[in-house]
């Protein structure tokens, strides 16, 4: 998983972790980070809901 600071698993949506973060200005953003080998796709969102719809929509390249 890549790193992002103070990162709070929220919940998991098959490989995807969601979880919430602080971006550079203090406010916590939602992050979708896909937790496979050599994926690497992760994502910042503004709400809990838009992760977890690019969470259920991600398609993982790796199989
Ligand atoms: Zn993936």
């Amino acid at each position: 998983m890549p790193a992002r600071e103070n990162f709070h698993s929220v919940m998991r949506i098959g490989p995807v972790q969601i979880g919430t973060h602080r971006d550079r200005s203090g406010r916590t953003t939602y992050a979708a980070v896909c937790t496979a080998d050599r994926c690497g796709w992760s994502a910042d969102y503004s709400s809990q809901m838009a992760a977890q719809l690019a969470a259920r929509t991600h398609r993982c390249h790796v199989r």
